[in-house]
């Protein structure tokens, strides 16, 4: 995971809303975590024998966006 001194970059679930800590990121800023807010890493989703990284809750990448704005956290 990328790391620049307690900041990290993030990507969202355009559908279900959850935000996770972007382990394939692009050019997006580095923010801190604001306080009492906790985050996951996208999960590892196994589909019809591919690999890739999305969102938990919708089994996909098709919805996530970087988060380019610290008040989208
Ligand atoms: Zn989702």
């Amino acid at each position: 995971m990328p790391k620049l001194k307690n900041k990290y970059q993030f990507c969202k679930c355009n559908n279900c809303g959850e935000v996770f800590f972007d382990t394939n990121p692009n050019s997006q800023p580095f923010f801190e975590i604001p306080k009492g807010k906790t985050y996951n890493e996208l999960e590892t989703i196994n589909k019809e024998g591919e690999f890739f990284k999305g969102c938990f809750n919708c089994e996909t990448d098709e919805y996530l966006m970087d988060i380019e704005n610290e008040n989208q956290l």
